[in-house]
């Protein structure tokens, strides 16, 4: 059975100072039975949020990661700097993607690196707006996860046990609109059968899909009522201990009922 996972991806927010008291006030709020929840804070946070979270079983992410193992590349952060920091990294967010025209392949690269060092990955995919008007979204998707995951076995590596897709459409974020939960649900079987031709049925059914875009506590029920569908990755909403609250809540509710089915 699939775990049901909520992560919150602070991006740009929050500093040393208040990280730590936000993260518990999130780790209480989130506090339930049988859902994997993580806060993924910036870099400079990491240690404050650890610190905050210690015990409480939530779990910590970096929201980004470079390609490259080390070396002449200022400013970043590489796998083993992260090693033993975080259990989970987020890659290929669309916002990277956007601002620093990372491509497929890159984050193929980085999911290498995450599984040298044993952290998981967490590998954004989602279609712009009008290529979902073009009717070409699944297809979209579709080849971005094709890309990445054949660039992690052309490099020798497995694809990871650890590895889960989260499918962002990318009008979606930060915007107030959300997918559908039958949208949600047609990407993730999209995105199994890709993942199936490149690995194999079996694979394909251990990789948990969670959907992104302007989740909250309102909106999560339509997206978790989809048995293709394996929790959220949230922005703006998880900043909000009362919203994570509610989405914490629904989480719980489909964990009991998928351990029951
Ligand atoms: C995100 O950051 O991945 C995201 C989905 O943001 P928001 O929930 O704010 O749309």
């Amino acid at each position: 059975m699939r775990p049901v996972i909520i992560t919150a991806n602070w991006k740009m927010n929050t500093t040393p100072a208040d990280a730590g008291p936000l993260a518990a006030d999130i780790a209480k709020a989130t506090d339930v039975a049988n859902v994997t929840r993580i806060i993924c804070p910036p870099f400079t946070n990491i240690a404050a949020v650890s610190a905050a979270v210690e015990g409480s079983g939530t779990l910590v992410g970096a929201q980004n990661v470079h390609a490259e193992s080390k070396g002449a590349y200022t400013g970043e952060v590489s796998a083993d700097m992260l090693k033993r920091l975080v259990s989970w990294c987020i890659i290929g967010h669309s916002e990277r993607r956007r601002d620093q025209l990372e491509s497929d392949e890159l984050v193929g690269h980085k999911i290498v690196r995450l599984t040298e060092v044993g952290i998981s990955p967490m590998m954004c995919c989602g279609e712009q707006l009008d290529e979902r008007e073009a009717g070409k979204a699944v297809e979209t998707v579709q080849a971005q996860v094709k890309a990445t995951l054949e660039t992690v076995l052309a490099a020798g590596m497995n694809l990871p046990s650890d590895l889960v897709i989260a499918y962002e459409p990318v009008w979606a974020i930060g915007t107030g609109r959300t997918a559908t939960g039958a949208d949600a649900a047609e990407m993730a079987a999209g995105i199994r059968a890709t993942v199936a031709d490149v690995a194999g049925a079996e694979y394909a059914e251990s990789v948990p899909v969670l959907y992104g875009g302007s989740v909250t506590a309102d909106s999560f029920g339509e997206f978790i009522a989809e048995p293709s569908i394996d929790g959220a990755l949230i922005g703006g909403a998880g900043l909000k201990p009362d919203q994570m609250t509610g989405i914490a809540a629904l989480a719980a509710e489909a964990a009991a009922a998928r351990a029951n089915a």
